[in-house]
């Protein structure tokens, strides 16, 4: 494809134009650069076109809304929403809303160029977006949450939709909170909309198994990892960091799969058991006491031993830069399974390659949730449902495709299974670009 900027300014390769503009000195704790070194990094190898690059790295769409809100004493307060679209080359943008005190817009850019990717990784036609009220939640009442969502609902009400932009949960956003979107939405356009957010309860529209999507995601890649690898399931040990939705199911069904998890970890703590933690039963302590701390079944360990145990599988599943280069060297997995969302920092990547640790990077291991998110999507825009067992196979079909679709580009290129992802989703993505050529 030409690019006249490109001869212009003598630029010919992705590889020149990187070189030119990157950071000298990258920030590895910082998401957006960390993304945004992955992403130059696939462009890099796979001599990516520069003109198609330069439109990658920029988010087609970043909105910037004032939400003035009546608080429960009267008083007026106005707080700052964003909403960013990434990339919507492949279908409609795709993303969730957190509400927190440290949204930033840069953050939500690099959130969205991640959705980007991993909505290409599991081929699934949805683009990248990211939205976020700049808030603290914890300070709100129920009615205030809802005014804040309807309001900064209402002023984005061009850029959602079941065509265009699709909001999901995200940090302190729930399916309370996708309920009163859709609601706003709806009355907008003065008939139910169910297919305008995903992640919302079963009754009005939500999809069975959504509750279990990541971790059932988490649990098949690290099922085909390990097969791959010539390792067996039974008898197999674990460690678990984060004891939330994504990591306790993980730890449930890899459990059910033979394997046994000896460590895991909340916000209060970690805890240890040579002979297997009973996940089902550390669940219910947490159903009890909200958190790990004080349970009964097994030792109390420092939270970075966890990350250090001996053992097969290392699932990080709470918390960005969990394994940086301070600790990687002490890393003895043999596969991370990334349940979060860059838990590993660029540093560390390099020192996990040089150890020989498989590592399922967070683009491919923790899409299930995004993958239901899209079955959800199906269903609604359909008006027919699935039942579980329906959700559950073909969740099946898409991740296990989608880890042999990296595992093959891994090892045309020789290389690592998070470079090997990076360079699937955007040659994906640059396909379409190519395809549907530049408008005007
Ligand atoms: P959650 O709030 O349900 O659980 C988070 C867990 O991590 C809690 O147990 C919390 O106590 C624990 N935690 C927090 N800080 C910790 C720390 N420093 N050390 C150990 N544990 C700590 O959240 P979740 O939905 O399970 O999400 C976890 C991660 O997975 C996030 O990075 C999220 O972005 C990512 N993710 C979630 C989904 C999803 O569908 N829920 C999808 C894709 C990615």
């Amino acid at each position: 494809m030409s690019d006249g900027t490109a001869t212009a300014a003598g630029v010919r390769t992705a590889r020149e134009l990187v070189g030119r503009s990157k950071d000298p000195v990258l920030n590895e704790d910082n998401p957006f650069e960390a993304m945004m070194a992955r992403f130059d990094h696939a462009a890099e190898l796979l001599d990516l076109d520069p003109g198609i690059y330069r439109v990658l790295r920029e988010p087609e769409k970043q909105v910037i809304v004032a939400v003035p809100v009546r608080r429960d004493n009267d008083e007026i307060e106005v707080y700052t929403g964003y909403r960013v679209l990434h990339n919507t080359s492949r279908g409609p943008g795709k993303g969730g809303i957190r509400f927190d005190l440290n949204v930033t817009l840069d953050e939500v850019k690099a959130l969205a160029a991640w959705m980007t990717w991993k909505c290409a990784v599991v081929n699934i036609p949805f683009g990248g977006a990211k939205g976020g009220v700049v808030c603290d939640p914890s300070a709100m009442s129920i009615s205030e949450l809802e005014r804040v969502t309807r309001r900064y609902t209402a002023s984005l009400i061009e850029i959602f939709g079941p065509e265009s932009d699709i909001p999901a949960p995200d940090v302190n956003t729930n399916e309370r909170v996708m309920a009163w979107i859709m609601d706003t939405y709806s009355m907008h356009k003065r008939h139910a909309v169910t297919g305008v957010v995903t992640g919302k309860p079963v009754e009005m529209g939500g999809s069975l198994g959504r509750r279990e999507a990541t971790g059932r995601g988490c649990m098949i890649v690290t099922r085909e990892a390990l097969k791959h690898l010539g390792l067996p399931l039974r008898g197999t040990k674990v460690a678990v960091q984060g004891f939330g939705n994504v990591g306790s199911v993980t730890a449930q069904l890899l459990e059910k799969e033979g394997l046994t998890i000896v460590g895991i970890s909340d916000k209060s703590g970690a805890v240890y058991n040579p002979n297997g933690i009973y996940i089902d039963d550390a669940v219910k302590w947490v159903q009890a006491h909200r958190y790990l701390a004080g349970y009964p079944n097994a030792e109390p360990i420092k939270p970075d031993e966890l990350l250090e145990l001996t053992v097969d599988v290392l699932v990080p599943a709470a918390v960005e830069n969990a394994i940086t280069r301070r600790n990687a060297a002490r890393i003895k997995a043999r596969v991370i399974c990334e349940g979060a969302n860059g838990p590993t920092t660029p540093g560390a990547d390099k020192i996990l390659e040089e150890q020989g640790v498989f590592v399922i990077p967070d683009i491919l291991a923790n899409a299930g949730g995004v993958t239901v998110s899209y079955f959800e999507w199906v269903q609604d825009r359909a008006g027919y449902f699935w039942d579980e067992a329906t959700v559950v196979d073909r969740l099946h079909g898409v991740l296990q495709r989608s880890f042999h679709d990296v595992l093959s580009v891994a090892r045309r290129h020789q290389v690592n299974m998070r470079t090997a992802a990076y360079m699937l989703s955007v040659e994906r993505v640059a396909a379409v670009h190519r395809l549907r050529g530049m408008y005007a």
